[in-house]
């Protein structure tokens, strides 16, 4: 696929999502650009601004003012969450090979040449590892949970799927950017199009400055995506639950009959029968939210709305005047 750019190619596009990280963005720039300097390839930085309400974009801005000649910066007019902005920061590639970097500096920038040099060994995919993940006790708790429910019902393999500091080919790139998904999870989308991924691992530190954007529920939600985004298993799963559901009653039934005539008419256990009909309606309730994930994915696919607003790109263009960016940036800055 063409990229949207007639410029020649560059060796290196790192894509960095930012929402409302205005304090940590400025310590992101003084260790990423001497990290991709230091490279000795030509690279290009693609900064995503996922509709922040603080002063991201304005930073974002000065320092595309900076370093026009490798920086891109790709303003939302809304808050489309990290997966969306990272797929608009594809769509605004150019790169040999593509990096997703999160702009808080839990992954550092230093291991982006490691990444590179595990794509020219001939993979199309590096994955990392947390060497050793710098978050709460609940979410390293929840994430491996996640990640064993995932790797039974996926064909999806990644040891450490939160990890967001990846490497993707060319082509892999091209064919994520023809896929129209709403809700995905792009580390395990991308992997469903490898043919000769690898993992390597790398440092993980604290966030620099401000909090986790992601609530307990988005959280959840992301998880579901990658569920039920990745595979029909859960709804096959349902259905084979409720086969056996189905024979063992009518099991019971058979023994229930025998027993009447045998003992005649039996009136106890009438709490055990209102915690084995409660279990039953929780497991109906289940199946139908469920069933209501995927019809609702449907829904969310068939109405074909666009995924997200981009309100402008700051980028050197030679056919754009310096004025053209600075009437783009007045309007951001409103
Ligand atoms: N992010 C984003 N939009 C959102 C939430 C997060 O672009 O709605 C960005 C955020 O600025 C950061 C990255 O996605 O660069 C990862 O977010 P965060 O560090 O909060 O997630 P965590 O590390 O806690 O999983
Ligand atoms: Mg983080």
């Amino acid at each position: 696929m063409q990229t949207p750019f007639s410029l020649s190619p560059v060796e290196v596009s790192v894509v960095v999502p930012v929402y409302n990280e205005e304090d940590g963005l400025q310590a992101l720039f003084d260790r990423l650009y001497p990290a991709m300097d230091a490279m000795g390839e030509s690279y290009e930085l693609i900064f995503i601004n996922d509709g922040s309400h603080d002063r991201s974009p304005q930073i974002l801005a000065a320092q595309f003012h900076k370093r026009p000649d490798v920086t891109r910066v790709v303003l939302f007019n809304g808050n489309f969450g990290q997966h969306m902005a990272i797929l608009a920061g594809f769509e605004h590639t150019r790169g040999r090979i593509v990096i997703t970097l999160d702009a808080d500096l839990q992954n550092p920038p230093e291991e982006i040449p490691r990444l590179v040099a595990a794509m020219r060994q001939g993979h199309d995919y590096v994955g990392t590892i947390r060497r050793q993940r710098n978050d709460t006790a609940f979410r390293r708790y929840a994430s491996r949970a996640m990640n064993q429910l995932r790797e039974r019902i996926t064909k999806i393999k990644m040891t450490d799927q939160g990890c967001m500091l990846r490497a993707y080919d060319r082509n892999i790139i091209d064919t994520i950017n023809a896929c129209r998904e709403v809700n995905t999870f792009i580390p395990a989308l991308a992997y469903t199009f490898s043919s000769n991924p690898v993992e390597i691992e790398v440092g993980h530190e604290q966030r620099f400055a401000g909090e986790s954007k992601y609530s307990l529920y988005q959280l959840i939600r992301l998880n579901f995506d990658l569920v039920t985004g990745f595979s029909i298993v859960p709804l096959q799963w349902f259905s084979a639950i409720g086969t056996l559901l189905s024979i063992s009653s009518a099991g019971l039934f058979v023994v229930l009959l025998i027993r009447r005539f045998l003992l005649g008419s039996e009136v106890q256990g009438v709490f055990t029968l209102f915690a084995l009909n409660f279990f039953l309606v929780g497991i109906m309730l289940f199946g139908i939210g469920l069933l209501g994930e995927y019809v609702g994915r449907i829904y969310q696919e068939v109405r074909d709305r666009p995924r997200y607003r981009i309100q402008a790109v700051l980028e050197r263009d030679p056919l754009k005047t310096p004025e053209d960016h600075n009437a783009v940036e007045e309007s951001c800055a409103r």
